[in-house]
């Protein structure tokens, strides 16, 4: 099968049909609501695409990018890259009920008026979604952590120093302390 360069509009029906392929490479800066939650727009995205028709006669378009997206480390609020490599099996739909029907391996795509998909929606609505909810970098990375640690000692020497002022130690309810009271009330009550 010929692979395409990829269209400028996707009519998912007659594309599923013919079992078409296509690929590309967008930029990153293309795609400006993905921008808006990083920190770089410069970088790229490999797209490929397949159609086809499934058992059950539907049109469906897989969908795989391969990406690494700049992020803020929301632990140091450093740069961090996060690869992404997804693969996501989409459908066409008009409607919401439409959607609410598909089995859940398959994800609904939003048609437009004219029945056409725009491929860079497509891209840029999959990349937001993967986007982590709380971008780190990983645990061994050592500046990451560093800055972790003089917040943890931080922290510790503010305990430390509150407790120091108001005498929190002497508040640990001693077991001994139990046991006299309770001795103290039998002795009373006896
Ligand atoms: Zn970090």
């Amino acid at each position: 099968m010929k692979e395409e360069r990829l269209p400028v509009s996707i009519d998912p029906v007659r594309f599923a049909k013919t079992n078409r392929l296509c690929s590309g490479v967008v930029n990153l800066c293309d795609l400006p609501r993905l921008c808006e939650s990083m920190t770089s727009n410069e970088g790229v995205v490999f797209v490929a695409m397949r159609f086809f028709s499934n058992e059950e006669s539907r049109s469906v378009i897989e969908l795989k990018l391969k990406s690494e997206l700049s992020l803020s480390c929301q632990r140091c609020l450093g740069e961090v890259k996060i690869p992404v490599d997804l693969c996501h099996y989409l459908v066409p739909v008009k409607g919401l009920e439409e959607a609410e029907r598909l089995p859940s391996h398959l994800d609904p795509v939003w048609m437009e008026e004219d029945d056409l998909v725009n491929p860079l929606v497509l891209i840029e609505d999959d990349l937001i979604l993967a986007i982590p909810l709380v971008p780190m970098h990983p645990e061994f990375d050592s500046e990451c952590v560093k800055v972790l640690k003089e917040f943890q000692i931080e922290d510790l020497n503010k305990n430390l120093n509150k407790n120091l002022n108001t005498g929190s130690q002497e508040s640990v309810i001693s077991p001994f302390s139990v046991l006299s009271d309770l001795k103290n009330n039998l002795n009373n009550k006896y």
